[in-house]
């Protein structure tokens, strides 16, 4: 096969991207500001500063630049501490579980069939770093079964209880939680890599402060780069985590890339307030346009961030699965993922304030109308916003 230009594939994926609605909820859209910083000459620049010396020259202004954007971080999500040098969610979960659980301790997860991330799941991060990890119990409909999770919980005594999914659409009852980890000594951790935009926003999770540790991505519903960050009020804490990123969980912490999440969150200081609303606004008038046409759960509150749920078992009723639903509507130049949800973040980013049109498009996907003319038609109008230009 002959190879093309690898810029020339660049370029297509660009031009692409822009002709699609992204309805994905774990990507959103970088502005040209973002883009800028990515793209600048630090991304090939090294920066270790440790007590006061750097292992560099030249690092005048990466060092400035790290300073920066953890301050920014920290005001703009309202945590004494912020470290956005992981590479990623992952890495920033990584990095907190190794300096806060030990081989051999245990933790409590959100269970994946509740939509929990499987990084936590036995096999992965748990087997690679020598702990055991629980299911916290769960209702169907997404919160936490208390009455069984004080017992589990006192039987197991986690050093961690870790809250957060992929799947997410509910915030839980973080005092409730709170007061189950302190009765058993377990400190209470937040894995916020899907809802970070909208509790920048202050529209998700507004309790999140009662949390020791919060970490995640930078990028799914936050207006970053793909990247990670770590937020906590507490000393002792943050320079634990602090000691385990270098030449631990990662070395250089891709300076570019930190300075993408500084533009981001400086863009989220302005508009973050508005945009967050938005989303949540737009997830919500989405789920009831498309609820009786597709199988949509939790009717008839819906969600409570920016991610619609598709039920499988109705989908199954109509002669589809999640995958058969993603791959019909890419054809019509809409995209969702293949596990049955829809996000709003990137529409919203991208000046959508009526999902109406949307949603009339997808049902008509979904019952075989080809639907790209008027696809390409509405993002025609779609146009960036909530940045300085
Ligand atoms: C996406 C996700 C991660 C991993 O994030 P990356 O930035 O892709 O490494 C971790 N936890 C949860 C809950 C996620 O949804």
């Amino acid at each position: 096969m002959a190879m093309r230009k690898i810029l020339s594939i660049v370029q297509d994926a660009d031009i692409y991207r822009s002709s699609v609605i992204n309805l994905q909820a774990s990507e959103n859209v970088i502005s040209p500001n973002v883009r800028r910083a990515l793209a600048s000459d630090f991304a090939s620049r090294y920066s270790h500063k440790e007590n006061g010396v750097n292992d560099y020259g030249g690092t005048k202004y990466a060092e400035e630049l790290e300073e920066s954007v953890n301050e920014l971080a920290s005001e703009v999500f309202n945590f004494k501490y912020a470290d956005a040098k992981p590479l990623s969610g992952h890495v920033a979960a990584e990095t907190v579980l190794a300096a806060l659980v030990k081989r051999g301790e245990s933790i409590m997860k959100i269970p994946e069939r509740n939509g929990g991330y499987q990084g936590y799941l036995n096999g992965y991060l748990p087997s690679l770093m020598g702990f055991r990890s629980y299911d916290i119990p769960m209702k169907p409909d997404q919160a936490i079964d208390f009455e069984s999770f004080e017992k589990t919980i006192d039987y197991i005594r986690p050093k961690v209880v870790i809250l957060g999914q992929s799947v997410f659409v509910k915030s839980y009852d973080i005092p409730k939680v709170r007061e189950l980890c302190n009765s058993v000594g377990s400190m209470l951790l937040y894995d916020a890599s899907h809802v970070m935009g909208l509790i920048a926003g202050g529209t998700f999770q507004k309790d999140i402060g009662l949390c020791d540790v919060v970490f995640g991505s930078t990028h799914k519903t936050f207006f970053g780069p793909q990247g990670g960050i770590i937020l906590t009020n507490e000393a002792e804490v943050f320079d634990r985590i602090e000691k385990k990123i270098t030449w631990i969980t990662m070395d250089n912490f891709n300076i570019s890339r930190m300075a993408g999440v500084g533009v981001a969150l400086e863009e989220t200081k302005k508009f973050g307030r508005e945009y967050a609303s938005r989303v949540v606004k737009n997830a919500k008038d989405l789920a009831k346009e498309l609820d009786g046409k597709l199988p949509i759960k939790y009717s008839p509150w819906f969600t409570e961030s920016h991610q619609v749920l598709i039920d499988e078992e109705g989908l199954k009723k109509d002669g589809y699965d999640t995958i058969k639903f993603s791959e019909d509507l890419e054809k019509n130049g809409i995209i969702v993922d293949r596990i049955g949800r829809i996000g709003t973040a990137e529409i919203t980013r991208m000046g959508v304030d009526d999902v109406q049109p949307i949603a009339d498009m997808i049902k008509d996907a979904y019952i075989g109308k080809d639907v790209k003319e008027r696809v390409n038609k509405f993002v025609s109008n779609m146009k960036m916003r909530y940045y300085e230009s």
